[in-house]
């Protein structure tokens, strides 16, 4: 009996292991291709599978890899697929899988600089890069998170702890009323970050879009009165460079004018979409992200690397620390007094390594080889859109990220959501594609088609407008139009 009871395998049996690991994690990158992009699964079939894991009776090392590689191939949406127009989920780039695997087997404890020192000057080296080549901020600090949510959470404690340390003792509710505005289209995370700092829903003012369904700056500037005048405290304004549903890059200028003039914490959500700030001459598209106070960044998004790697950036660099800093003995001392303690500016304790994730793949591929890769996305986008105007569907959304939000039907009707519903499901159904339905800011049902996935190509896009094509054919044979 190996030492532990197989849970660390010797020399031979780890060989074998790596071995196949890499074969399947290759043969999925040479073949997901030639996979469905999704199929309809029965969740039957899912607890059937997970029966045969019977955990009185250990199985070999190889079995239950391939158990976990046939659940995983043949049970999930496949985001790297060239086919997958979803919701901002990658193909993760090479050297970001590698990374993983390296972060798994060294597991660099992140709360503490001197338990990884490496590891934490890593990401703060990498945070400051990124915030100045974003035009963020020529000396960003922050921190990485498990994603975006996290990112816009501690965005809203950074905004209200900086503001009101005192409320690290008293509590938020001795300071009156706060309010958080972002727009109709903000991603829902604000809304649950202020549930979760005991503001409640209602803390968050929703601003009207405009037609071009980024937020209305006056609309804005008319709450932020309304709500002085009820003595409610403006603590945070959100503006999406992105928007999820509509892929929306919010007048963040205008916004940033209105937010430096009533002194209220400016956040940008760039999520997804800040990564464009890459490219030198998209830079443009975010003018006004220099006048954050901070920025959401997902690497995990059109970084390309595996989920769970997002990023909180800021230029206030005592923020963090307001909202975060506790003393705890029994915690490392800190090891270097000019290097911040993790634990004492996140939300997460005990963190894994994702930075190496977007370290790697920048070591290889630079600027240049993101910037290329962004361009080309870009560039793809302005095809599908053209494609689809050329198939007869309407372009509901004005970005110039590569994500469209679309209809053939000319106004509104009430049918809407089921029939482009119907379309989408059967768009899946084919396996050629996988798109999405969602309800834009302007009350409007459209079909909805992102970019999210570097490996995509003109032909996938081809193949997509022609499943379109079909979907709609077949469902106005069965549902004949008024
Ligand atoms: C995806 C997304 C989020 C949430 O990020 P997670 O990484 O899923 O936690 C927040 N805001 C926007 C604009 C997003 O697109």
């Amino acid at each position: 009996v190996a030492i532990c009871e197989n849970l660390f395998l010797n020399s031979d049996e780890r060989s074998e292991l790596w071995r196949r690991t890499s074969d399947a994690v290759d043969a999925y990158i040479e073949g997901v291709r030639d996979l469905p992009v999704s199929t309809s699964v029965e969740v039957e079939s899912i607890r059937a599978l997970l029966a045969t894991f019977d955990f009185d009776e250990p199985m070999k090392p190889a079995r239950a890899l391939d158990l976990a590689v046939s659940g995983l191939t043949h049970f999930q949406i496949h985001a790297p697929h060239p086919g997958y127009f979803g919701l901002f989920v990658p193909a993760p780039a090479t050297m970001s899988i590698a990374a993983d695997a390296l972060a798994a087997a060294f597991n660099p404890q992140l709360a503490a600089w001197g338990h990884s020192p490496f590891a934490v000057e890593a990401e703060a080296y990498l945070l400051r890069a990124l915030g100045k080549r974003l035009g963020f901020a020529q000396n960003a600090s922050g921190t990485f998170t498990s994603g975006g949510a996290e990112a816009n959470l501690t965005a809203l404690l950074c905004a209200i702890y900086s503001r009101y340390p005192e409320a690290r003792e008293s509590g938020v509710g001795a300071f009156g009323r706060l309010r958080i505005y972002a727009a109709d289209g903000a991603h829902d995370s604000i809304i649950r970050a202020a549930r979760i700092c005991g503001l409640g829903d209602a803390a968050v003012r929703r601003i009207p879009t405009d037609p071009r369904l980024s937020m209305g700056v006056s609309a804005l500037l008319d709450e932020i009165a309304r709500d002085r005048q009820l003595g409610v405290t403006p603590v945070m304004i959100v503006a999406s460079a992105g928007a999820t549903a509509s892929g929306v890059i919010d007048n963040l200028d205008a916004i940033a004018d209105a937010a430096s003039a009533e002194s209220i914490w400016f956040h940008i959500d760039g999520a997804w979409g800040a990564a464009a700030a890459i490219v030198p001459e998209a830079t443009g598209l975010f003018r006004g992200i220099e006048r954050a106070d901070s920025l959401t960044l997902d690497a995990h998004k059109w970084l390309a690397t595996p989920l769970g790697a997002g990023m909180f950036f800021t230029r206030n660099h005592e923020a963090l620390a307001s909202a975060f800093h506790v003393n705890t003995p029994y915690m490392p001392s800190e090891a270097v007094k000019q290097a911040p303690e993790p634990y004492q500016n996140s939300l997460q304790w005990s963190r894994r390594f994702a930075g190496l994730r977007l370290l790697l793949c920048l070591a290889v591929a630079g600027w240049d080889g993101y910037a290329n890769a962004i361009r080309r996305v870009l560039a793809l986008g302005q095809y599908l859109c053209n494609g689809l105007l050329d198939a007869g569907w309407h372009v509901l959304n004005h970005t110039p990220l590569p994500l469209a939000c679309f209809s053939d039907l000319p106004a509104a009707i009430p049918s809407d959501q089921s029939r482009l519903a119907s379309i989408a499901a059967s768009v899946q159904a084919s396996g050629a594609g996988w798109l999405n339905v969602v309800q834009l800011s302007s009350g409007r049902w459209a079909l909805r088609a992102c970019i999210s996935n570097m490996t995509t190509t003109e032909a996938d896009v081809d193949r997509l407008i022609a499943a379109l094509r079909r979907a709609r054919h077949s469902h106005d044979a069965q549902h004949p139009r008024a």
